[in-house]
């Protein structure tokens, strides 16, 4: 096989293991089976912005040119830090946008990714993101009425546990199990005080806890760990290939380095395979 487009985040299923997809433009190439054989990534010198297809000689925020990183909301400094939102203040980017991704039902969860983190996502994101971030067991702790209301609570567990993944522990190994439902029930304990709060503020219908809710165990298609992580940059070197050892968040595991394939967003690869069709 060898096709050529422009990079997107792999696609993901949850299967037992996850089954990946790499994407080139709206081509799907079903990377599982590559799993184990020489696979060659070569970055041919074009960037086009995964928003609106125009030329950029730099990428930002993963795949966006300049003139959308400063005028999309999906690309302001609130979808980082969702506690800032500032679409009642009027001053919303782009208001429907905003209407439709961020005042939506949110998720406040946890996973083990390197370890026990706190994060959260849209609805219709489950298990998307916990695949994404690599964890390897998650489970949904509460439903909130917005993205805002969902930053507000992860800021009050944040004083209790982490909300990062660090990525190269994730590449070299499955994390230590943890108990999730007993961790969950501790810190809820510990946030008691903020949901209180945050329910007199934006109402008690606003906070849905989630007792009910089951672990998700996610098994990712990896051969081998990298004892050492060393990663593979486009802008540095356009070739990228080895035997594909794995594939575990967004990374490819080569057993010559690794690559963040959501970094390269609508960058314009050539991808070599023999092992698919
Ligand atoms: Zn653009």
């Amino acid at each position: 096989m060898n096709k050529t487009g422009n990079l997107r985040k792999m696609r993901t299923e949850l299967n037992t293991p996850v089954s990946y997809s790499l994407l080139l433009n709206d081509t799907a190439i079903a990377l599982n089976p590559a799993i184990g054989h020489p696979l060659k990534l070569t970055y041919t010198g074009t960037i086009n912005c995964i928003h609106c297809g125009r030329k950029t000689k730099k990428s930002f925020n993963q795949g966006y040119c300049y003139p959308d990183f400063i005028k999309l909301a999906q690309c302001d400094s609130c979808i980082i830090k969702p506690e800032q939102c500032h679409y009642a203040a009027g001053t919303c980017r782009e208001p429907e946008w905003g209407e439709a991704n961020c005042l939506q039902p949110h998720y406040v969860y946890l996973a083990n990714s390197s370890g026990l983190k706190v994060g959260i996502t849209r609805h219709n994101q489950i298990p998307t993101r916990w695949i994404d971030q690599g964890a390897v067991a998650a489970v949904p702790v509460m439903k909130v009425s917005s993205r805002q209301l969902s930053g507000l609570m992860e800021v009050a567990f944040k004083d209790h546990v982490a909300d990062k993944t660090s990525w190269q522990k994730m590449l070299k190994g499955v994390a230590e199990p943890v108990d999730m439902l007993a961790r969950r029930d501790e810190l809820l304990a510990a946030v008691q005080d903020s949901i209180v709060e945050l329910q007199a503020r934006f109402g008690a219908d606003a906070i849905q806890l989630l007792p009910e809710a089951e672990v998700v165990q996610i098994e990712f298609p990896v051969d081998v760990y990298p004892t050492k992580v060393k990663s593979f940059n486009f802008d540095k070197d356009p070739v990228v290939e080895g035997v594909l050892q794995g594939i575990k968040g967004q990374y490819l595991i080569f057993d010559s380095g690794v690559i963040n394939i959501r970094k390269f967003g609508g960058y314009e690869v050539t991808v070599a395979s023999a092992a698919l069709a």
